[in-house]
């Protein structure tokens, strides 16, 4: 067992960092109070290097691996939960085409993605249908050498500046079998943003709802070349990027502690620091055991996926890691802006918007309860044993 980073991990690191100090947090603040998409931060993870880190080299990425990524993840959003979402969505897009396209299909759209010359978007939530994707209902309609697209998808993060859209549809019958991928271009025709949300938080990526209105689709742009394996690659993407999740949650949660720590040296109450008053101690020290805990989940289950280890079978190890990263972060930035007091609750610190920001990680790609339903189904199935 080995529990230090490596040489390029470290240099990863070092360089999200960098990045997060000079670029991601000056702009903060702003990116969260106009809510547009911060391209210089993409501009600074593509310069670096950092965008193709979740695909593999033969297929145009640099191929470090989702352990890489979580910890470039964990910097950025120290100071901005957004940064992070920017970093996760070199991966959710791309996962899909890595783990079910073609040669051809890796081969003409990963090696720009992976440069950060062209953007993607995962669409795979309906107004109807969130956690119940199993059930969705936008159509693919096969006609001639085209697939013809009908439906809506809701909530896509970066929808507004991608140049493709991993779509999930129904080609064939009811339930998951039914369901394909397709790789399409976000500015066909027939394609349109009916609305963006007003978010509470992790408002620097927007998240665009897309109407699909008889939008032609070539079949060569069908995941794989064959009908019915959608949402089994949805689920391998879900699964393989539940880590990186989790390091956003991790990064926001030490960023906020940081943050109250520096705070609480200097504040006087009593006449003390507030840091001197034990009850104040005994909460860093509880954010402290959280954040350690969470840390390790997630690079224990990042190091899993880079192992291949993100089936069905493994599929509890990434919803535990994904499940408690995300609940600690909300707890530390609970906790974080009341070290603060009133402050915390002002938008003069960033504490309340960390604690905005947080709120969203047990939603997302996946909701706690969703976790939960993997976790104790892989008890009951015996597969994951403590006996
Ligand atoms: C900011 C943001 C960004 C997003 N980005 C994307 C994106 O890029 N692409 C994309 O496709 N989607 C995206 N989503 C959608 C997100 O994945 C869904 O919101 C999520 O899967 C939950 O679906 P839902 O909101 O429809 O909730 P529902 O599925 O309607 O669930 C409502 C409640 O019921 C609970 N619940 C549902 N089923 C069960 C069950 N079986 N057992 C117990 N409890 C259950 C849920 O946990 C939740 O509390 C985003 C959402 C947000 C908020």
């Amino acid at each position: 067992m080995e529990f230090e980073l490596s040489e390029e991990h470290r240099l990863i690191k070092d360089t999200a960092r960098r990045i997060a100090r000079e670029v991601v947090a000056p702009r903060a603040k702003e990116v969260d109070e106009t809510g547009e998409y911060p391209h210089d931060f993409f501009e600074a993870f593509k310069k670096a290097g950092l965008l193709g880190m979740a695909i593999p080299e033969s297929m145009g990425g640099t191929g470090n691996g989702i352990l890489p990524i979580c910890l470039a993840i964990e910097e950025v959003a120290k100071y901005e939960c957004g940064a992070g979402l920017m970093l996760v969505l070199s991966g959710l897009p791309t996962r899909p085409i890595v783990l079910g396209g073609t040669d051809e299909q890796q081969q003409k759209y990963l090696p720009a993605l992976a440069a950060g010359d062209t953007k993607g978007a995962f669409c795979l939530t309906e107004p109807d249908h969130g956690s119940d994707a199993a059930n969705l209902e936008t159509r693919a309609t096969r006609d001639g050498d085209d697939f013809v697209l009908n439906g809506n998808k809701v909530y896509i993060s970066g929808g507004t500046v991608a140049d493709y859209l991993t779509v999930f549809a129904r080609t064939g019958g009811p339930g998951a079998k039914g369901i394909s991928a397709f790789v399409v271009d976000a500015h066909s025709p027939g394609i349109r943003i009916d609305r963006t949300d007003d978010k509470m938080g992790v408002r620097s990526v927007p998240t665009a709802h897309f109407s699909f209105s008889d939008v032609r689709v070539p079949a060569e742009n069908l995941l794989g070349g064959s009908e019915g394996n959608g949402f089994n690659t949805a689920m391998l993407t879900l699964n393989s990027m539940r880590p990186t999740v989790g390091a956003r949650g991790v990064g926001l949660a030490e960023g906020a502690a940081a943050y109250a720590l520096e705070w609480a040296r200097e504040r006087k109450a009593f006449g003390n620091a507030v840091a001197d008053f034990e009850a104040i101690q005994f909460m860093f020290a509880d954010m402290a055991i959280q954040i350690e805990a969470a840390r390790n989940l997630i690079y224990k289950a990042a190091w899993l996926v880079d192992q291949g280890k993100f089936t069905r079978e493994h599929a509890h190890h990434l919803s535990i890691a994904k499940a408690f990263a995300t609940e600690m972060a909300n707890r530390v930035a609970f906790d974080a802006l009341q070290v603060l007091g009133a402050q915390g609750y002002m938008k003069d610190h960033p504490l309340e918007r960390h604690y905005r920001d947080a709120r969203q990680l047990t939603i997302v790609e996946g909701t706690s309860q969703v976790q939960r339903v993997v976790i104790s189904r892989a008890m009951i199935d015996r597969v994951l044993v403590y006996g």
